[in-house]
């Protein structure tokens, strides 16, 4: 059987480092936000080059915490991509403002930027791209519609840790760069994680506040805050895997040349250009027949997984939320799309006996 995906198999070279670094956070009695948070915090806009890193409770809460800290006024709108996973959304939702969707572009996923200015209105506040899958969005044409219309810009970098645009690192192209790093990610907490990215220092400040009751000084609160902390274990195993994130990210993109190398074309695979830095989060193939082709797969011994079924608009959760329902495009990925495995653990002979089977189809 290959698996989709096995957290204990994906962690295993990691464990040794993890236990020391556990059994020191144990003794050390302190337990949130301590010197592992900072020393992450350091680390992780190092490695970006970027000034600050603010970590936070999980991926949801780094979107969160980012878009409130503009305070825009209730109903302002936010542009997002309609094939998003549901969170980006609820980040907006959780804000009090207005989501409003935009086509993704069917060859790369990621939001169509030829469609975001028709969307804009005089309520348009700001813009919420998302890196799906590991690969960036196309940068150039959305920086020029930000500064068009003045609008602020938060990068959704939950699928993209490490990923590149002509050699910038997503993250670092906004206000905000925000990152989840629950477990299956590319850079993957052993629990809830998350971390958000700033070149400004008083969104640092806010941020700062946000996460920890609206306080800078204990039992002092300035704002109506949240409880986001980023935990010290979690601080600790992260420092040790982003140490390793350059190597996951190349394995996983060896392991994605040789499905674009030897899965036959009756599979849409994605687009391959140098200029995008991937790091192949997903790597998704698209067929018309992609329930059958999952279910011959699970016969061969081959776990798959579709990212995602059921498309934002069509949510239960989202009726009367999003009206608009013409989104052919999403549609049009959700019903084909499915994800092949292409963890940190598997090995090139894994791949090697996916393609066969797929070419078999
Ligand atoms: C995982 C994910 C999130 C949410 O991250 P959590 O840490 O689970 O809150 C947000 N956006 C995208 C695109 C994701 O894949």
């Amino acid at each position: 059987m290959i698996e989709y995906e096995n957290l204990g198999e994906l962690n295993k070279s990691f464990f040794e480092e993890y236990k020391i670094s556990f059994e020191k956070t144990l003794n050390s009695g302190w337990y949130i936000l301590g010197k592992n948070v900072k020393q992450f915090e350091e680390e992780f806009a190092a490695y970006h080059q970027t000034k600050y890193c603010i970590g936070v409770g999980s991926g949801l809460d780094a979107l969160i915490l980012s878009l409130k800290t503009f305070n825009f006024e209730r109903d302002s709108e936010v542009i997002v991509p309609s094939n998003t996973y549901i969170a980006t959304i609820l980040s907006i939702l959780h804000c009090g403002l207005k989501p409003v969707l935009v086509e993704p572009d069917l060859k790369t996923y990621n939001i169509d930027p030829q469609k975001i200015e028709e969307k804009i209105s005089s309520k348009t506040k700001a813009i919420m791209i998302v890196h799906l899958y590991g690969k960036s969005c196309d940068m150039s044409p959305i920086l020029a519609l930000k500064e068009k219309y003045h609008l602020a810009l938060i990068e959704d970098c939950a699928q993209s840790h490490g990923a590149k645009y002509f050699g910038k690192l997503t993250g670092t192209f906004g206000e905000f760069g925000a990152f989840s790093f629950y477990p299956t990610k590319n850079l993957g907490a052993l629990g809830d994680a998350g971390a958000v990215l700033t070149p400004d220092f008083a969104f640092t400040q806010s941020i700062k506040r946000l996460r920890n009751y609206g306080s800078d000084v204990k039992y002092y609160n300035e704002i109506v805050g949240y409880n986001s902390r980023l935990q010290e274990v979690q601080a600790g195993f992260l420092s040790i895997k982003l140490r390793h994130l350059d190597e996951i990210n190349a394995h996983k993109q060896k392991l994605a040349k040789i499905y674009f190398e030897n899965l036959k074309d009756d599979f849409t695979k994605p687009v391959d250009d140098k200029n995008y830095f991937d790091v192949f989060h997903i790597f998704n193939i698209r067929h018309t027949k992609r329930d059958k082709l999952k279910e011959y797969l699970l016969k061969n011994g081959i776990k798959t997984e579709i990212h995602y079924p059921v498309p934002p608009h069509k949510q239960k959760a989202m009726e009367g939320i999003i009206i608009e329902k013409d989104f052919p495009i999403s549609e049009e990925i959700h019903a084909t799309t499915l994800s092949l495995p292409i963890s940190f653990y598997h090995t090139e002979d894994d791949i090697y006996r996916v393609i066969e089977a797929m070419n078999k189809f």
